[in-house]
């Protein structure tokens, strides 16, 4: 069913992202891999190795007008885009009343104005197709709010807010819109958690382990491939939040 479709996934280096993009490759889908800083040459050939396309893009998801030229340039050499995945997204942590302006700032812009930049220019060419997904990463932090993460939190709600809407405005065009709310998974991003801190997080998580990658993964996929599913945040947190 996804065969053959087209696929991009932003920040999709490492991690999460990466484990995306692999998946949507095993299901023969060619991928649009955005990447920020680096990109490692073997994470292009495992997914070329699915015998699909890979092209890799670098790029800030938070510059409208990058995205903007990324967008015309996948819509030219690929013809289609049908399935986005806006993944892209860091921390800065520190409590409220420590928080930098710059800090709260340069998250609300990676992790929401970039997801918004992304769907605003990917939606006027599934609109012409009349066919697509798109499929956010939020967070249970984004619902359950969180110590320290006042910007995260507020970003990651934001995609919520931002997933639901578009998931209206472009439903009667046979596009959805879907959200992803991953709770705590073995990346980078959480590797920098204090190890004391870590374990209360898994000890509040009721399948007690922490999500792998490809917990995520599958779940996109999954998303990519109903198209009667929209407007919905799906938690994959092993039960933090119910
Ligand atoms: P990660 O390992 O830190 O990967 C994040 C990726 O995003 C990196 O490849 C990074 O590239 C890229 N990125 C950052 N800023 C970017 C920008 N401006 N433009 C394009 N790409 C950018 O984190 P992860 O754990 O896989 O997280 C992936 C997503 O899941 C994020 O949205 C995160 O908020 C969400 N999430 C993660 C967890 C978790 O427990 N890990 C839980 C809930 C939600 P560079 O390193 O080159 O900057």
């Amino acid at each position: 069913m996804l065969k053959g479709k087209n696929v991009i996934v932003t920040g999709a280096a490492k991690g999460i992202g990466k484990a995306i993009a692999l998946a949507f490759a095993r299901e023969g889908c060619n991928i649009v891999l955005n990447y920020h800083s680096h990109v490692d040459e073997e994470v292009i050939r495992e997914i070329e190795a699915c015998e699909v396309t890979c092209k890799p893009v670098q790029g800030d998801v938070s510059d409208f007008s990058f995205v903007s030229d990324m967008i015309k340039e996948v819509k030219n050499e690929l013809g289609s885009i049908d399935v986005l995945v806006n993944n892209a997204g860091i921390t800065k942590d520190m409590l409220l009343m420590r928080m930098t302006e710059e800090q709260f700032d340069d998250v609300i812009n990676t992790n929401l104005k970039g997801t918004f930049n992304m769907i605003r220019h990917v939606s006027g060419v599934m609109l012409k197709q009349k066919s697509g997904a798109i499929i956010n990463m939020a967070s249970v932090v984004g619902i359950n709010g969180n110590i320290g993460q006042t910007n995260y939190a507020a970003s990651k709600a934001g995609i919520i807010g931002l997933t639901k809407s578009t998931a209206k405005e472009l439903a009667s065009r046979g596009i959805t819109c879907n959200a992803i709310a991953p709770g705590f998974v073995e990346t980078d991003m959480t590797a920098v958690l204090k190890e004391n801190v870590q374990e209360a997080i898994l000890s509040a998580i009721p399948l007690k382990r922490a999500g792998k990658v490809d917990d995520i993964a599958r779940a996109a996929v999954f998303l990519a491939k109903n198209d009667y599913i929209t407007g919905q945040v799906l938690n994959v947190d092993g039960g933090m939040v119910m």
